[in-house]
């Protein structure tokens, strides 16, 4: 390769660091994410979103100006073929205090589930157990996950396709148990820059299919549809994002959220100014009015 190309490549690498570096340290700030003291304990599938969530939260932290400790945390679930030695082995490599917990959740996922049925749920709901109690074993105050803003947006649409609700994955979050406090720093990164991030820094994956099980149907159709209004309308994902941060409750219609009950008219409100708006609906009303 020559000179000038790999030059432009660091470039391009040195930016795409600095963003990442930057959104994560957004978002930490902008929902309080890590305090002084912290023991965050971070879960590492061995995917590429997950080593850069690590990395990306090491090099913060020679830099932050608080305290926190990090411990990056692995469950073996023991599908055939899973590599154990690599993370031991990247984990070691950069120096951060790591933990394997070797668990056989995929005989009883495989014992429980019928052949041919999606056996994600069963199989995140066994890990997400065994990780909480983990947190709890070791006084970890935070659990990070290395969860990113496209996967934000695509469980927003899942929500309201499939379960009728308006809700997403917070960027942080008391679990269930009101035991933990979950975080997810990647909330305002792009899947792309963690997947180029990845190649740059050459991060040895562990693919995600050992357990023979295909990604949720009903996941892959939103990616689809998500991709598609992007390629037609480019910034789309990033507009559906903002919504996500602006929520107006008195626009929607849940009466748990907004007190549409008690909503009654001001008489000390003093008239309001037209706005440009209204001004052009103005226009109009002779047109509408029926005679
Ligand atoms: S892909 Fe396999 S390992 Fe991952 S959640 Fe689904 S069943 Fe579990």
């Amino acid at each position: 390769m020559s000179q000038p190309v790999v030059r432009k490549e660091r470039l391009e690498y040195n930016k795409l660091q600095k963003r990442l570096r930057r959104q994560v340290g957004s978002a930490i700030a902008d929902y309080n994410m890590i305090e002084e003291g912290d023991k965050i304990m971070v879960c590492l599938s061995g995917g590429k979103d997950s080593y850069g969530m690590l990395d990306i939260l090491m090099s913060l932290q020679k830099t932050a100006p608080i305290r926190f400790e990090l411990i990056a945390v692995n469950m073996d679930q023991k599908q055939p073929g899973f590599p154990e030695h690599i993370l031991p082995e990247y984990l070691s490599n950069v120096g951060v205090p790591y933990h394997i917990i070797e668990r056989d959740t995929y005989s009883i996922v495989k014992d429980v589930i019928p052949e041919g049925k999606t056996t994600c749920g069963l199989c995140s709901r066994l890990r997400r157990g065994t990780l909480y109690s983990y947190a709890n074993d070791i006084g970890a105050t935070k659990i990070a996950l290395g969860h990113h803003r496209d996967d934000i947006i695509e469980t927003l649409f899942l929500n309201m396709f499939y379960g009728g609700k308006l809700k997403a994955m917070p960027p942080k979050l008391l679990a269930d148990d009101k035991r933990n406090v979950l975080i997810r720093p990647l909330a305002y990164c792009k899947e792309q820059d963690l997947a180029e991030y990845a190649e740059y820094k050459a991060f040895p994956i562990i693919p995600c299919n050992l357990c023979g099980s295909q990604e949720n149907l009903q996941r892959q159709v939103i990616k689809q549809m998500l991709t598609d209004w992007e390629k037609q309308h480019p910034g789309r994902t990033e507009t559906i994002f903002s919504a996500i941060r602006n929520v107006a409750p008195s626009q929607l219609a849940d009466t748990n959220l907004f007190d549409f009950a008690g909503l009654r008219i001001d008489p000390e409100a003093a008239p309001q100014e037209e706005s440009e708006e209204d001004a052009g609906v103005q226009q109009f009303i002779p047109a509408l009015q029926v005679s």
